[in-house]
């Protein structure tokens, strides 16, 4: 079935695998298209916009996602995360009967939030970073994960890399895009397994290689050309790459010389029925991109391990979760942003090791709340199923949180990133 976006009214298509999915997890189908859905979820993720403040709790002098003007209060990791405060004490009446988003804003607007998406136990000497987890001795790098001695960019599972753009698995990595498993690589593009190559692009598997494209299990090579190891050597110093003229010499020629080989339509590797860009290890799964161990999801970017899942970003370990963003382990989340170990949620912010939460911020460890107040199970079952069928009725419930309520300026979301607005 087609229909219009209710934001850009291009025409989008449910399918009849989406419609089932839909139905499955009860909730009404989008009104948005894909990448307006996507847009939208990326108004809430802020990762480079960082500014210099003040803890709210401990008063100390901290970097953080929020201007020192915003609304709500911001603690430091150590503070968020430590028992010297409660996020049920913000608490209040959910109003079943009036909109919900003003309501989620007024709590949103409230409860303290996290400085920087990071987990204080999990990331060392990482001060300057924003939604980095398992990380060590890493500087201004956003969503990486179990990463040590990296800097600026995004690596995943990787060491020592520097200004790496989805780069996984690597080591000594320098100017690498969409990359994997690379070893002391610099200026490559879209290779995997590869190691001491230098400006490649789509290569696999190639070692000791120089501005080389489309290559598979090569050695010795220089613009596609083979040569003997000495030959390759005294042609690799005469190209003088320890310089400034050396390298941008080998770029250029890279940058002309890669158009006028043939590429692949797309990247999707040791994957069945799929479809989208830079896919590995997935299993029926459709317009997802950047992605890994994905089965059954559609409308995926940037996520590990997911299982029939919808409309998820920057994300690991997930099941039956819709229109999600950020951190990892959650099963049955659905309209939520940076939850963790999360289970059975719906529209919960920053929440963690949280059960059957609604319209929740900023909570750990809690189960049956609803605007951060604690029920009883009963009370909580009854009191949802009134307000979902209210928000159903309203047009709300089956939408993600509006744009209006983000945190963030438009310029400081990664959605200005991926769609910049001039
Ligand atoms: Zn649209
Ligand atoms: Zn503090």
């Amino acid at each position: 079935m087609h229909k219009p976006c209710r934001k850009c009214s291009c025409e989008f298509e449910v399918t009849d695998a989406d419609q089932i999915f839909y139905k499955k997890i009860s909730v009404p189908e989008p009104t948005f298209c894909p990448q307006c859905r996507m847009m939208r979820r990326m108004r809430f993720r802020n990762e480079h916009s960082l500014y210099r403040r003040k803890c709210d709790l401990c008063k100390k002098d901290i970097i953080a996602a929020y201007k020192p003007d915003a609304v709500h209060p911001v603690y430091c990791t150590d503070c968020w995360w430590s028992d010297k405060w409660d996020a049920t004490d913000f608490g209040m009446d959910v109003k079943v009967d009036e909109p919900f988003f003003p309501q989620m804003k007024a709590l949103m607007d409230r409860v303290p939030r996290l400085s920087l998406a990071v987990v204080t136990s999990r990331a060392t000497n990482c001060d300057f970073c924003n939604y980095v987890d398992f990380a060590k001795n890493c500087y201004l790098c956003y969503g990486s994960v179990q990463v040590e001695d990296c800097m600026y960019g995004n690596p995943y599972e990787s060491k020592d890399c520097v200004d790496c753009f989805l780069v996984r698995e690597s080591e000594l990595a320098y100017e690498c895009v969409d990359c994997e498993k690379m070893y002391n690589c610099d200026f490559c593009q879209s290779c995997d397994g590869c190691t001491d190559c230098v400006s490649c692009y789509e290569c696999q598997g190639c070692n000791d290689c120089i501005g080389c494209t489309g290559l598979k299990r090569q050695q010795y090579c220089i613009a596609n050309k083979k040569y003997s190891k000495e030959e390759y050597e005294v042609k690799r110093d005469g190209l003088k790459l320890a310089t400034v003229e050396g390298l941008a010499r080998a770029n250029d020629y890279l940058g002309k010389e890669k158009l006028t080989f043939p590429h692949r339509s797309s990247r999707i590797l040791k994957s069945e029925d799929c479809t989208g860009n830079f896919i590995v290890n997935s299993k029926n799964s459709h317009c997802c991109f950047d992605v890994k161990k994905l089965w059954d999801c559609s409308y995926c970017a940037q996520v590990i391990d997911g299982k029939d899942s919808y409309d998820v970003n920057y994300c690991e370990y997930f099941e039956l979760c819709y229109e999600h963003i950020g951190f990892d382990e959650n099963y049955n989340v659905k309209f939520s942003l940076i939850s963790g170990n999360c289970k059975d949620c719906d529209y919960t912010d920053f929440c963690m090791n949280c059960n059957d939460c609604f319209g929740c911020v900023s909570l750990k460890k809690q189960k049956n709340c609803i605007f951060n107040k604690k029920y009883s199970e009963e009370e909580y079952r009854e009191l949802t199923g009134r307000l979902r069928e209210a928000m159903i009725e309203r047009g709300e419930y089956g939408e993600y949180f509006p744009e209006e309520i983000s945190p963030f300026k438009y310029e400081e979301s990664v959605a200005n990133d991926y769609f910049p607005k001039d």
